[in-house]
Parts: C-alpha cells; structure tokens; sequence
C-alpha cells in the first residue's frame, strides 16, 4: 500500500494515571489499583488509533515511565539514581547546556540478565486490535550513552562499548521474542544518534551533557556513527520476516553550522544499517531536505516520513500534510512512502500535550494520505 500511516509511538497519560503512578510510589496506590487504569488507558488509546483512522497502530507506551528508562524497569542490572548522586553539578550542568533529562536516571550497576522488554505490553495490547502493531525499543548506542557512568557501571562492565554490546545482544532476544509474538513493526528508537546531526569535531550538547554528568568521552563525528550503525546490527543480525525500523530525532539549532542540514550528514554509512525503514522528523525549520536523503537510499527501504508537529499545537490541515509528503514525491515510490508524527506525543510520562490535538492531527495525517493515494497510487 502507498502512503501508509502510523504513529512514532507515545501518547500522553491520562491525568489520572499519573497521579497515581507518583501515589504508588509512595504506597499509597496498590498495584492492582495502577494495572487497571494503565489498562484503561491503553484501551483508550487504541480505541482512538483506531477511529483516527491509522493503518499501523500501538499501544501508546501508557505502561512506560519514559521510551528509554523503562529498560532498568525491567532488565536486571540498572539502578535508578539521581541526577545529584551521579554528580553533585548535575542540575547546572542541565541548565548550562539547555537541554532537559530526568532527574532520575537508571544506571548501570550490575551485569545485564535477559528479561522480557516490551512483548507483555504487546501481549496485553493486541486483544483490544485487530490492526497491525509497532513496537518500539531503545537502542543500544542510546542505553550506552544514557546509563553507563564511569564510577558506577565500571565494575560491572569496564567500558560503555562492553556494555552497549551486552545490551544489544539481549534485544536481539527481545526483538526475535516480539517477532514470534506477531509484531508488525519493531522500531528501534534512536535520538541520540538524531541528535549526532548536531556534532562534528566537537560534540553536541547532549554528548557534552553526559561527558560532564556520566564521564563518557566522545569518540567524534564517524567513529560514534560507526559504533551506533555496528550495535543496531547486532540487535537485529540475522533477524527477518518482520518489519524493522530506526527512528531519530532531530533538534535543528539556529546557532549551529549544521542549520539546514539533515541525516544526510549520516552518508554514507547510515545506509549500511540492516533496517527497512527509517522514520525521521522533518516538519521543523533546519531540518533539510528529506529528498536528499531518501534519493541514496537502497532498493526496498522506505521512510517513516514526519509530517506533523509533536511540538506546536496547531493542527495541521491535510493540504499541509500533503504538501509536506511531495517533498519526497518523485525520488522515492509511494508503496516505501509511510506517514507518521515527528516524534512520540510523549516521551515520557510527565510531558504534556493535549490528546484531541494529538488525534485531531492524526485524523488530518490518515486524511492526507487518503488525497495521496487518490493523487498518486
Ligand atoms: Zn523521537
């Protein structure tokens, strides 16, 4: 089919949900009391996917307390420390740099033991769907540079490779689980590696943020390129008979050399990632021209194009979308042509954004590729 539409993966929680997710915390909400409204939330959210009108769904991550954390949630190994405790300059360090992270964050401490990841939430989503699902999962070069910390994690593995490794060797178990479980889409998330748009000689500042909070060194521009294309093949060598994805953010900087350009800035060794899709953001200003990057790539792949906004408000109207989508329109074929949000409507469970709008905007996205099929399929 041409035009296909899906979502990058969050939505926002319910009020509720959140509310007493921090109750729990505090034992003031017992656990069964969560699992119902996290259920409830879920279903709702589908409930919407599906009225919106999208061809490939998911569970909206409502079970998630943010897209990356939730891996020391689950996989045995990671501890979840503060900010402070990690380095007592922690929150300057955030203020001084701009850039926002969780206070707490999940560092590795121990070896990494397998466990299931992401296929019960799956196992609970798809009775309330007969549609297609995508599930996401952090990558490795991500966890790498979110988690290992030069005091804390050393004993445990000596280098943040070492254990960027361990950690892709065990979402390969995880993505072959989710394959058998009858996933559509396992999409591999991957900002930090969008973020890498950013850097050159010198790193970006999220690389700057963790060299000074965690004591990571950057390795520069190709060799961290190279390290994040080797681990996502790791993840996924030998994988097929599902579709795969990489998703990557991208923050364009007014103030950067790099305004303007996109993941072409990634060429040519992004294309030697064994994935079949990537889903990209493109609808800020300083984003580049997404028709540059997808005339390079191989037979077969396709683009997970964004074509609304995770940030503004405003709903975009179909003619906007479509106008967006004609970007591309003529140096790809409208079959590897996929239209999705930039972004997750919530990354984490604490941002804010109003969920009419979010779905007011995916009625408008499933509309547009209604207009782009009449037009050109
Ligand atoms: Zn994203």
């Amino acid at each position: 089919m041409a035009f296909t539409t899906t979502v990058v993966g969050s939505f926002p929680r319910p009020r509720e949900l959140i509310e007493s997710t921090k109750k729990h915390t505090k034992g003031e909400v017992t656990q069964k009391e969560l699992d119902g409204l996290v259920e409830k939330a879920t279903r709702s959210i589908i409930a919407h996917e599906e009225e919106a009108g999208l061809d490939v769904i998911t569970d909206g991550e409502q079970r998630r307390s943010s897209f990356v954390s939730f891996v020391g949630d689950k996989i045995p190994g990671f501890k979840v420390m503060h900010i402070a405790q990690l380095n007592p300059d922690g929150l300057e360090i955030l203020k001084r740099n701009k850039v926002q992270l969780t206070y707490m964050r999940a560092v590795v401490t121990e070896k990494l033991s397998d466990a299931v990841l992401a296929r019960d939430e799956f196992e609970a989503a798809k009775k309330y769907s007969r549609k297609p699902f995508k599930v996401t999962l952090p990558a490795p070069y991500l966890v790498m540079w979110e988690s290992w910390h030069k005091e804390f994690s050393k004993d445990a593995y000596a280098t943040p490779e070492d254990f960027a490794h361990a950690y892709a060797r065990l979402l390969r178990k995880e993505v072959l689980r989710l394959k058998d479980a009858g996933v559509s889409f396992i999409q591999i998330d991957e900002p930090m590696l969008g973020d890498l748009t950013e850097a050159g000689d010198k790193p970006d500042r999220y690389r700057r943020v963790f060299n000074e909070l965690y004591g990571q060194e950057y390795r520069g521009f190709k060799e961290e390129l190279r390290l994040a294309v080797d681990l996502l093949n790791e993840a996924t060598s030998g994988v097929s008979g599902v579709r795969l994805g990489v998703h990557m953010d991208r923050w364009p900087n007014k103030d950067s050399p790099y305004f303007d350009l996109g993941y072409e800035r990634f060429l040519p060794e992004l294309l030697e990632t064994k994935t079949d899709q990537f889903v990209l953001e493109y609808t800020s200003a300083g984003t580049g021209d997404p028709a540059k990057l997808v005339k390079e790539f191989p037979a077969g792949m396709e683009i997970g194009l964004g074509v609304v906004s995770v940030q503004d408000y405003e709903v975009e109207s179909p003619e906007t979308i479509v106008s967006r989508v004609k970007r591309v329109i003529g140096s790809i074929e409208p079959e590897r042509i996929w239209l999705n949000p930039d972004c997750g409507f919530a990354p984490g469970m604490f941002r804010t954004f109003p969920t009419d709008v979010a779905f007011a905007k995916l009625r408008s996205m499933t509309k547009a590729a209604e207009m782009l099929r009449k037009e050109y399929a």
